[in-house]
């Protein structure tokens, strides 16, 4: 058994936002063209700012493509939550975040040097002008959210515009009439998936990603691992207990189903995890296909360890992490023994605490899946068999 029984059990997800390895020359060959609290579109106010169609600060010419997927009313409203500042300025203050993408493009710049970039969702512009002082000759900065209009002020402001032409549309919808050399990106939501952008960088690669052009991030991993996390269930449900002296046990039911009926994106550290990760989904995105990311199943067995065993594991992946090779990949991870980030973790808790033995097995398996109902949304359905008994949570991240 662990040592304080109370321990809360549930689940974390946590995803490497993904790798930067050394450009090199084995890339797969070429396909064809053809919040809210928090980040990432959580706001569902309802959209008053057109996405699609919506004027464009600069265009190109027209350009025989397949024909675009509809722009939903979700999608215009997921747009219309990256108009507002805040979420841009949580993200570029994110500095693991920028500073990694701002070290990978400088690790590439020898490529990026004289080349053609697309910035699928560029934002404030930002890491198209990381990739202009890198000395790109030609950078596309895509954006269907109204920030674009700033980020072209930006643009302007510093003498820019040469290099970089703002588009503002979506990328399944702008037109650029080239072949680009490299595809930069920040699509990744919490449990990597969510917000279901990462389509819109495979559609920006089968339009216009020459063959043997770079796309950074080249590679992301989603892991999961069991933890513990008894103060949260303390804070959350014992709280009702004894409410200034009056016994509000009666909210217990309530209290649980609000505090865990959805997953939590939360802080927590290398030492509430009980066991090494297993992964969910690795993403190779000169290869990843739009109908593998509609679904995604994993198996999972965890042989559960004691939190004192736990914290030597933390210790020991972020050694290991220091050990590694700094020619090798470059990662922004945003593990739970590393330092945090805006994404922190997604953590899938349980109703209920649930006791474990040291070396006890936890398995079962885990599918995300994207909503029929908005496919920027995520259905979580878990499956947990230990100790003899089976659960199943199933949770709507929205
Ligand atoms: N690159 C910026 C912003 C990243 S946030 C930075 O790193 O700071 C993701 C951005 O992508 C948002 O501004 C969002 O509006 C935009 N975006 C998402 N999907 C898009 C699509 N299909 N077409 C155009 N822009 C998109």
């Amino acid at each position: 058994m662990f040592s304080d029984p109370g321990h809360s059990n549930g689940y974390f997800h946590h995803q490497d936002g993904g790798a930067f390895p050394e450009h090199n020359s084995l890339r797969p060959p070429h396909r064809g063209r053809g919040r809210r609290r928090g980040r990432r579109g959580r706001s569902h106010d309802s959209a008053d700012a057109p996405a699609s169609g919506a004027p464009r600060v600069a265009d190109s010419d027209q350009r025989v493509e397949q024909k675009p997927p509809p722009c939903t009313d979700f999608d215009v409203a997921y747009f219309h939550s990256y108009a507002h500042l805040g979420i841009h300025e949580e993200m570029i203050k994110d500095r693991i975040r920028t500073d990694t993408y701002r070290a990978a493009i400088m690790r590439h710049q020898s490529f990026i040097a004289g080349k053609v970039v697309v910035d699928v969702g560029c934002g404030t512009g930002i890491l198209s002008i990381f990739c202009a002082q890198a000395g790109a000759k030609r950078v596309y900065a895509v954006d269907a959210s109204d920030i674009a209009v700033q980020a072209n002020e930006v643009v302007k402001a510093n003498n820019l515009s040469d290099t970089v032409i703002v588009l503002h549309g979506r990328v399944e919808d702008v037109e650029i009439d080239e072949e680009v050399d490299v595809i930069i990106s920040e699509w990744m939501g919490y449990l990597l998936l969510y917000e279901s952008m990462l389509g819109s960088v495979i559609t920006a690669r089968d339009r216009w990603l020459k063959p043997g052009g770079l796309i950074l991030p080249s590679n992301a991993t989603l892991y999961m691992a069991p933890v513990t996390h008894s103060d949260r269930y303390s804070d959350s449900i014992d709280f009702w207990r004894n409410v200034y002296g009056i016994d509000m046990s009666a909210m217990l039911p309530l209290a649980k189903q609000c505090a865990f009926e959805e997953p939590c994106i939360e802080t927590i550290s290398g030492e509430n995890v009980l066991t090494w990760p297993h992964v969910v989904k690795h993403v190779d995105c000169y290869t990843v296909t739009l109908g593998e990311l509609e679904s995604v199943t994993t198996r999972y067995k965890f042989k559960s360890m004691m939190r004192e065993s736990s914290n030597n594991q933390s210790t020991d992946v972020s050694q290991r992490k220091k050990r590694g090779n700094p020619s090798e990949a470059l990662v922004l991870s945003t593990a739970p023994e590393d330092p945090p980030t805006h994404w922190q973790q997604t953590m899938v808790y349980f109703y209920d605490p649930i006791d474990l033995e040291q070396d006890q097995v936890i398995e079962g398996s885990l599918t995300l899946t994207q909503s029929r109902e908005n496919r920027r949304f995520m259905n979580i359905h878990l499956e947990y068999t230990s100790g003899g008994r089976s659960f199943v949570k199933e949770s709507v991240m929205r």
